[in-house]
């Protein structure tokens, strides 16, 4: 394996192909040059109000000028702890021109969580709203870490408790009164300004714009460090494959712009197409379809457990989704009857991609016209290439006939991960970036994931690492082994188990274990069931070992 510095010198040395097919861009660039050719497009929030480009630039803008006053410099870290609003499209593209690194955080984390990633990433300023579900774990993090300063916005500025057209997201029950404290920030003082920021200069190819967080192959959360070329040139990919490009969208904000996934194929997409946004800042599938309908949408990326929701909706039946060009599924497997069964109700076309924080994260998609393969993530996306390789060897070839791990290149690779040499080191090979995926690729070059090296399971577009749920199974006094695998799930794809041995002289259900675990875990976390057993399989070296369970378990799902 290459060391670290021989894979950046490698990777920037030249100018190579991708290069020409996509001339770099800063996201500032993309965003400007958008909203000076489209500035009556726009961006609706859940209430039915249009903020329209030439609105939202002038209020990035102001976020700019006014993080520039509180002293951020070029290459700060700034992150958003927020659902999705108008407030995380002004702060994410305001922080970017004022030169920081966005970090994105999930609005789900629990303080903890925020905690460990304000600490590994050095965020030092977060956006957030004055809502129940996010402000006072804010502010638990803003005493016990290192963050120095928060923005908080309005709830009710935001979300006002009057009757939406689509929903109310927050009661006035919901909102958290914003202490008075010197470290704290009202967001409408951040933008009372006249929005004269000094643009820094950016170098798109080497300047990171985004840590996306991710387990990666490994589990350990890390941040992928996405550059401003990386994330416009996905984008510019992503944008090249709808033969529909020059007209504009009309799309669905539903997945979280926190997570890669939509701030790419959602939100960058529609600023690069000039198109206009409908944000719902949580997921309510009635809630989607009357969107769809109100709107007219043309376009709704999703993750496999919602398109199956939207069609477990008895509304689904009075929906009119003519106007509909695409749903886009990725994340995670998208099953052949729920592709089947959706594009009977709707009429609409289902296809599925497939990417990586790694990689922007798109990768490959089915067309959206033309062969259109069931059971495939498609094609790489223009000026992507890919490579299978020996599971065991990266840098050999497979069997042959035999499918492979697939690796990546092109202008949406990573630069790395934030302060992680060590994990860049196993990731890359050369210019091609570690998937943990196995796979095969077609006659007709399209690519088809078979099985997974990361024990990551999906659960929905949830990404969940067996070893944390395990290190929390370990508390428990009658525990003394553990091992949590995923299983199939007719809803979600996958669903966490675990399996346990007791120790000597305790006594404990697998019912009893279940619900102290899940009253610890995240939503997507918890576990469907705790299996007690006498003992676990191991490795020969004597490591406890998930393979033979996974066999287990999908050998009984396959005959059910
Ligand atoms: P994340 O970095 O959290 O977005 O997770 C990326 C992982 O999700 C990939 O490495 C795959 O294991 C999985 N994934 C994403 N899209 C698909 C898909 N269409 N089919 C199968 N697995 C997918």
């Amino acid at each position: 394996m290459e060391s670290m510095e021989n894979i950046l010198k490698d990777r920037y040395r030249h100018p190579t192909a991708w290069d020409q097919t996509f001339p770099p861009m800063s996201m500032a660039d993309m965003v400007e040059s958008s909203a000076g050719a489209h500035p009556a497009a726009a961006m609706i929030d859940f209430m039915g109000r249009r903020f329209t480009y030439g609105d939202m630039l002038g209020q990035i803008h102001r976020v700019a000028a006014g993080l520039q006053a509180m002293g951020v410099k070029k290459g700060d870290r700034v992150g958003l702890y927020l659902p999705n609003t108008p407030h995380y499209v002004a702060a994410y593209y305001g922080a970017l021109m004022a030169g920081a690194i966005v970090v994105n955080f999930s609005p789900l984390y629990t303080a903890a969580e925020l905690e460990h990633q304000v600490e590994d990433s050095g965020t030092t300023i977060l956006f957030t709203l004055s809502a129940k579900a996010l402000l006072p774990t804010a502010l638990d993090v803003l005493e016990h870490s290192s963050l120095e300063k928060l923005v908080v916005g309005s709830v009710a500025e935001a979300l006002p408790p009057v009757k939406s057209f689509l929903f109310r997201m927050f009661k006035a029950s919901e909102t958290a009164p914003i202490p008075d404290d010197p470290r704290i920030r009202r967001y409408d003082r951040l933008i009372d300004n006249a929005g004269e920021y000094v643009a820094p200069s950016i170098d798109p190819v080497h300047d990171i714009a985004l840590l996306q967080y991710t387990g990666g192959t490994t589990g350990t959360p890390k941040g992928a460090m996405l550059t401003h070329q990386n994330l416009t040139a996905n984008a510019r990919q992503v944008q090249m494959i709808d033969p529909h490009k020059h007209e504009p969208d009309r799309i669905i904000a539903v997945l979280p712009f926190f997570h890669v996934f939509a701030n790419t194929c959602t939100l960058n997409r529609t600023v690069l197409n000039g198109g206009e946004m409908v944000m719902l800042p949580r997921f309510d599938a009635a809630q989607v379809l009357a969107a769809v309908q109100r709107v007219k949408a043309t376009s709704l990326p999703g993750v496999p457990t919602m398109f199956q929701a939207l069609l477990d909706h008895p509304s689904i039946r009075n929906v009119d989704f003519s106007s509909l060009r695409a749903c886009i599924s990725g994340g995670a497997p998208l099953p052949l009857e729920l592709r089947q069964r959706f594009e009977a109700a709707t009429g609409a076309t289902l296809i599925e991609g497939y990417g990586l924080t790694e990689t922007s994260p798109v990768v490959c998609s089915n067309p959206y016209e033309g062969l259109n393969k069931t059971g495939t993530v498609g094609q790489p996306v223009p000026g992507t290439h890919v490579r299978l390789v020996d599971r065991e060897d990266p840098t050999r070839p497979p069997p042959p006939g035999e499918p492979g791990e697939l690796l990546f290149a092109g202008p949406q690779i990573m630069k790395g991960y934030w302060n992680r040499p060590d994990a860049d080191a196993q990731v890359f090979v050369g210019d091609y970036v570690r998937t943990g995926d196995v796979g095969v690729i077609d006659e007709d070059g399209y690519v088809k994931i078979v099985d997974r090296l990361k024990d990551m399971i999906a659960v929905g577009g949830f990404k969940v690492f067996p070893s944390q749920v395990e290190s929390v199974l370990y508390h428990h006094p009658a525990v003394k082994e553990a091992l949590v695998i995923g299983v199939p799930d007719h809803y979600r794809g996958e669903q966490p188990k675990a399996f346990v041995t007791l120790n000597e002289g305790q006594e404990a259900t697998g019912e009893e274990l279940k619900t102290w675990l899940n009253a610890q875990l995240g939503k997507h976390e918890r576990v469907c069931a705790v299996e007690l057993r006498d003992s676990l399989p191991k490795t020969l070296v004597g490591k406890l070992s998930r393979k033979e369970l996974v066999a287990e378990e999908r050998e009984k799902a396959q005959k059910a």
